[in-house]
């Protein structure tokens, strides 16, 4: 059995402001971090491997600031954790005994689950998954025509980096607007009109009803019975934080689907803490419960978590 005073569970934005800051606060106690992947994409930065950057390892967030914090990084997946025990058990076989465990697990793309057509090949998702996305770039590459199902930032900016690379993209958005979850009308339709005078076609205010093809996505039909053609189909619909782990650990889960915590970021046992897409957010102004997941959000959530892991009794 291996162990480590602090296990950070996820790789990326949380977990690693997470432990680096823990480590910076408490340097006599061991630190672990348990990521999947081999390296960990800046996942700001995914859209731009379409179009601005040559290629994905261009957009790589480097090692050195877990291994130069004397940090010990394994990659390998989390399959459980005991609470009481403490002890987490990864796929390879490894148990990890910990005294304090960072749930960072971050959130995956989520497929509008009545969407008919979404298992057709070409029909993408946009994970932060190096593997994948390079498979998907060097795929879009001999692809024409491609339809970006939902107008937030992530659809916005996969498209725009698209047609930066002269392909023929519509993105296709329920709202009046694209961005229009984010912006008013007066701001949503200028960034609009922005995306279209640089030869973005958009569909907004209508109803994707299925994917259709014979194996292969070749159209998008819409809910008024238009369809357009489709060579491939990006689905920018939204994420769902990843809380399976620590829901399998008996940990609670709020309504939306976070991982409750306090404003420590620390759930209802004092040891287990959680960071990132995966946590409770609340707004900044009225306190309700929150589920937008940002980047920034989830290092300052890092530190919070990072500053207080000893620092918290009872
Ligand atoms: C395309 C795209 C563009 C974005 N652009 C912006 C932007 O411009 N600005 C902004 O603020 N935010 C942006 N975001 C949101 C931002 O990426 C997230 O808020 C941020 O990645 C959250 O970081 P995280 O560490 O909580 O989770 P994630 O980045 O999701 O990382 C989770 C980590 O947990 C690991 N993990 C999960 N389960 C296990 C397990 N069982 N065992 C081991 N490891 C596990 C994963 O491998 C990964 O390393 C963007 C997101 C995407 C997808």
């Amino acid at each position: 059995m291996e162990r480590t005073d602090v296990l950070v569970i996820g790789g990326s934005a949380a977990g690693i402001v997470a432990a680096t800051t823990g480590k910076t606060f408490y340097p006599d106690k061991s630190f672990m971090l348990l990521r999947k992947e081999k390296q960990v994409m800046v996942p700001c930065g995914i859209p731009y491997i379409f179009g601005t950057l040559e290629n994905s390892e261009q957009n790589i967030i480097p090692d050195a600031a877990l291994t130069n914090a004397g940090i010990t990084f394994k990659i390998d997946e989390a399959v459980s954790v005991d609470q009481e025990k403490k002890i987490c058990a990864t796929a390879d076989g490894t148990e990890i005994a910990f005294d304090k465990l960072v749930f960072a697990t971050g959130s995956k793309p989520s497929v509008p689950p009545w969407l008919k057509g979404a298992d057709l090949e070409n029909v993408f998702i946009i994970p932060k998954d190096k593997m994948y996305l390079d498979q998907l770039r060097d795929k879009l590459m001999d692809l024409e025509k491609i339809v970006v199902l939902g107008g937030g930032f992530i659809g916005v900016e996969v498209a725009d980096e698209l047609r930066k690379i002269h392909k023929d993209v519509t993105i296709v958005e329920m709202l009046p607007y694209v961005l229009n979850l984010a912006f008013d009308e007066e701001l949503a339709s200028k960034a609009q009109a922005c995306l279209i005078e640089r030869g973005v076609h958009v569909r907004s205010n209508v109803r994707v009803k299925e994917l259709a093809g014979n194996g292969k996505v070749s159209d998008v039909i819409f809910s008024d019975g238009e369809s357009i053609k489709a060579d491939a189909v990006i689905l920018s619909t939204g994420y769902r934080p990843n809380v399976s782990l620590a829901q399998q650990a008996g940990l609670e889960i709020n309504q939306l689907g976070f991982i409750k915590v306090n404003e420590y970021m620390r759930t209802a046992n004092k040891d287990f803490f959680a960071v990132g897409d995966c946590a409770e957010k609340h707004s900044f102004i009225t306190r309700s419960q929150k589920g937008v997941m940002l980047a920034s959000t989830a290092c300052a959530e890092g530190r919070i978590a990072g500053m207080n892991l000893y620092k918290l009794s009872t």
